[in-house]
Parts: structure tokens; C-alpha cells; sequence
């Protein structure tokens, strides 16, 4: 891949640059320098109005300007760095916008709402999956009159290859928006579905009826127990939750799909494209990255996906989602949040280096943020997860003192306004203080952020995320958009 091809700037832009500066007392300064060079290398970019042959959306769920902030530290820090200066595999890409993610009747949204403006170009309620906000959360009567057609069904339709990876339940608000039709996100088996529901299927079956009929080619997370019967146990033990007998790992095995269900059985598939692909790597959502063991990272599963769905002469669009970096903020747990935000951006980077910036346009994104917050004012390379150490004011790292605030005990750089971590405690009616804290209690990777207020669940919120993107028409990408614009570069970039 070539993102950076103009980093060789010619001599004589170079000599000019230098020309113009010569008499600023700061041009030798590293800073300094450094700007002038990005600078250039955006004075030099090139537009790329060329058809995209395949377009990939990675989605980190409710990974917002904030979390990814947290990431771009912790990834900083894990490489030796003091952190802040470090730059994730997107940050390097070339064009950018900030995302409006309010749902049509929700100014914090949900993933499905989300999802659906993503993928179909139409904001919608939250809660509903590849429907406009005409439907009624829960009526699936309404459903075919309120469908809409996804980035997938379309470019499917074009000839290109599809593929859906996940590390949560393939079923999952997320990556169900690029495929399903629902009024609602929990319809995820036929339990789920309410009493006399006519209209539509539920999730589980629609996947494995688009892949059946070729429109789905390569799908890829958790779930298991959505596609099995009640009384069938998976590879690890786990019974289905279908009451409707049906089997659907079975049934797409009997139209030719492989299957995956752990680390040996994926490493064993075939990547000629000539058979659909279908894993499904636990019974629920796949593990945190932290707690992974016999399952593939993301990045694997983003290189199964490229070297599988390029054989397809026509392109293809590949749709990641890292599904748990939202569980673990819903969890209070920034440690998972960070590690699993490190799992995506090494997926990012490994489809960069799988594709070519001339035919692919790859778009980073979040699909909402969390109730995230920093406190300050804490000096350079403070870990992430840690207590929020004092600024050196004679040097640059901190000085290793945590700050106190006005109760005298510290506190941590990273926390959530809500959360089960919540200083007030039902048992004292309510109310509470913040318990002392050490450092080593912080940096456990297993440490519930403090919160304010109490929820057992910490919620998203309504804040911005923003959008790279590299590759062609990627320049569309600018300003402050709504969410559902994403669609339409998505759509403009491979069918121009
Ligand atoms: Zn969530």
C-alpha cells in the first residue's frame, strides 16, 4: 500500500519550504520541523477519484475520539514510548471527518441504529436493524414495508464478494446491520421473537439464508447459540437456544459452507473463495483479547477475510467490527477497553498492508462513544490506566507523585461519569466516599474504573466519533457529517 507515497518530497519544494522560513528563530526546533513536514506531505496529497474495486469499514464499537485517545496512549506506552506522541495505524491515513451518531429518536444512540445509518444510508430509531424510523420498535409487521437496503445487499448484487467479521455474536447489533432486517436487535433466534410475529425471520436464520443464497460469502465472530437447537451442545459444551429445532450450522454446511468454531479449525480453512466460510468461535460474544486463548486475534481474522474474499474478480466489502471494546466500557474496565482497542488498530494495520490505497477504500470508524472521561492535570507518559501522576516542571515525564485531589486521596487519569465502579454504594443508602487508591489496585487489569453515578451497565454517550478514511474518493470524508453519509461514500466510491 501507498498512503504515504508523497513522504519523498521533491528537492525543490523542500528548498523552497526552507527559503520561506529562514529568518523564524524556531526552525531548527523538533516541533517545528516535524509540523513543516506534514505540512508538505498534505500540500502534496493527491485526490483518488478512481472506482473502488473493494471497500472495508472497520468499526470499533463505541470506540469515540475519547476512547481512542485512551488507545492511541496505552499502544504508545506499550511500545516504549511516554505515549501521547504515538500515532495508530489511522491516524496516519490521509482524510478525516467528525460523525453526528444521535439515532432519529435518541440523542445517545444505540448500535443498531448506529449500524443501520452506516450501512443504509438512513438514520433510524435505536434498537432496529436494516429499518427506517417508519417501523415501531418491536413490530414486525411493519418490517417489510419499512426496509431498506444495505451497502451489502447492493454491492452484492454488483458481483462483489461479502464479508462480516466480529469479534462479538455475529448476531450482534453491529455486524446484524449489514445484513438483517429487524425491528428489533434482540430478535437474535426464534426465542426471541414475539408471540404471533409475522414479517420477518429471525437474525440467526437471515444470515445463513443470505449466505445460501450468495450474498453473504464470509462471516466470522460469536454466537453459536443462536444457530443451534436447544438440545445440541457446541464444540465446547454449550447448548443452542433454538426451540424451533432448526440447525443452522448444519444447514450451511449442507450448501458447502466451511466451518470454524476454534483456532485449529480456522487455521485449517480454505482461503480459494470457492466455498462460503462460516465461524462461529463461542457461544456468545468471542473473548476479550486479554482473555483470548484458542480463538484468532482480529488482525487473523482480517487476514483470513482479504486473502479469502480477493479472489473474487469483481472486488469485494468487508465489513470488521471489534464488538468488545464497548463491552469492557460498558464494564467500567478500561484495561479491556484498551486491549481490545489495541486489537482492532493491529487489524487496521493489517489491512493496510493487505490492500492497495489505488483500488481499496478502507473507513475507520466508531459507531458511538462512552461516558469517558480524563482528569488532569497529569505530566507526560502517566500510564493510561493508572493514578494521574504530577508535571515535571523542570523536565518532560512526570514526576511519579500522584496528584491528590481535595478529599486527599488520588485519582485515576481515566474514568466514567456512570458505572457499577460508582463511589455511592446501596448499601450505605446511597452515599459514599472514594475508597483510597494505589497505584497497583489501578493498573490490575482487572480494576473497575471509579464512576460517578451508579449503573450496573455504563452507558455510551452522544458525543462525536470521527471517520478515516484512505483509498479512493476518501476525500469525501470532511467536516462534521451525519452518520448515514458513510453509506453514501461507500456507495459512491464503488459504483462511480
Ligand atoms: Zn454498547
Amino acid at each position: 500500500m501507498k498512503l504515504k507515497q508523497n513522504i519523498l518530497l521533491p528537492l525543490v519544494l523542500v528548498s523552497a519550504m526552507t527559503q520561506a522560513n529562514e529568518n523564524i528563530t524556531q526552525q531548527s526546533n523538533q516541533w517545528y520541523k516535524a509540523a513543516q513536514q506534514t505540512l508538505q506531505e498534505n500540500i502534496a496529497i493527491k485526490l483518488n477519484t478512481k472506482r473502488a474495486k473493494n471497500v472495508i469499514i472497520l468499526v470499533a464499537d463505541g470506540n469515540g475520539v475519547g476512547t481512542n485517545y485512551a488507545t492511541r496512549i496505552w499502544q504508545g506506552q506499550k511500545n516504549g514510548l511516554l505515549g501521547e506522541e504515538y500515532v495508530l495505524p489511522q491516524e496516519k491515513f490521509p482524510h478525516i471527518a467528525l460523525v453526528k451518531t444521535y439515532n432519529t429518536n435518541a440523542q445517545t444512540p444505540d448500535s443498531a441504529g448506529t449500524g443501520t445509518a452506516m450501512h443504509s444510508g438512513v438514520k433510524t430509531k435505536a434498537g432496529m436493524l436494516g429499518v427506517d424510523d417508519s417501523v415501531v420498535r418491536g413490530d414486525c409487521s411493519a418490517v417489510a414495508a419499512g426496509s431498506v437496503d444495505s451497502i451489502a445487499e447492493i454491492l452484492a448484487k454488483k458481483g462483489k464478494a461479502i464479508g462480516i467479521i466480529s469479534t462479538a455474536r455475529l448476531t450482534h447489533a453491529t455486524p446484524a446491520s449489514v445484513y438483517a432486517h429487524s425491528a428489533d436487535r434482540n430478535f437474535e433466534d426464534n426465542t426471541k421473537l414475539p408471540e404471533g410475529c409475522v414479517g420477518q425471520k429471525d437474525i440467526a436464520v437471515q444470515l445463513i439464508e443470505k449466505m445460501a443464497s450468495g450474498e453473504v460469502d464470509f462471516a466470522m465472530g460469536g454466537g453459536r447459540r443462536h444457530f443451534l437447537p436447544k438440545d445440541v451442545k457446541d464444540g465446547e459444551n454449550k447448548s443452542g437456544r433454538r426451540t424451533d429445532g432448526k440447525n443452522l450450522i448444519e444447514k450451511a454446511q449442507g450448501f458447502g459452507a466451511q466451518y470454524a468454531w476454534d483456532q485449529a479449525s480456522f487455521d485449517k480453512l480454505d482461503t480459494s473463495g470457492d466455498k462460503p466460510v462460516l465461524a462461529l468461535f463461542e457461544s456468545s460474544h468471542m473473548k476479550y483479547e486479554h482473555d483470548r486463548t484458542n480463538e484468532p486475534s482480529l488482525a487473523q481474522m482480517v487476514e483470513k477475510g482479504i486473502k479469502t474474499l480477493s479472489n473474487n474478480k469483481q472486488g469485494y466489502f468487508l465489513h470488521v467490527e471489534a464488538g468488545r471494546v464497548d463491552h469492557a466500557s460498558h464494564d467500567g474496565n478500561a484495561h479491556r477497553a484498551m486491549t481490545d482497542g489495541a486489537a482492532f488498530m493491529a487489524a487496521v494495520k493489517k489491512a493496510v498492508e493487505l490492500t492497495n490505497s489505488e483500488d481499496t477504500l478502507i473507513i475507520v470508524t466508531a459507531d458511538h462513544e462512552h461516558a469517558i472521561a480524563f482528569n488532569g492535570y497529569c505530566g507526560r507518559g502517566t500510564p493510561i490506566t493508572g493514578l494521574c501522576m504530577g508535571i515535571d516542571t523542570k523536565g518532560t515525564k512526570h514526576t511519579n507523585t500522584p496528584e491528590k485531589a481535595d478529599d486527599g486521596k488520588p485519582y485515576t487519569v481515566l474514568g466514567y461519569l456512570n458505572g457499577s465502579g460508582s463511589v455511592l454504594k446501596e448499601d450505605q443508602n446511597w452515599t459514599g466516599t472514594r475508597p483510597a487508591l494505589t497505584q497497583a489496585d489501578a493498573i490490575d487489569p482487572d480494576y473497575i474504573q471509579q464512576a460517578l453515578i451508579p449503573k450496573s451497565s455504563e452507558t455510551h454517550s452522544g458525543e462525536d466519533v470521527a471517520v478515516y478514511a484512505s483509498g479512493p474518493w476518501a476525500h469525501l470524508f470532511n467536516g462534521t457529517v451525519e452518520q448515514n453519509y458513510i453509506f453514501h461514500v461507500m456507495l459512491h466510491a464503488a459504483t462511480n
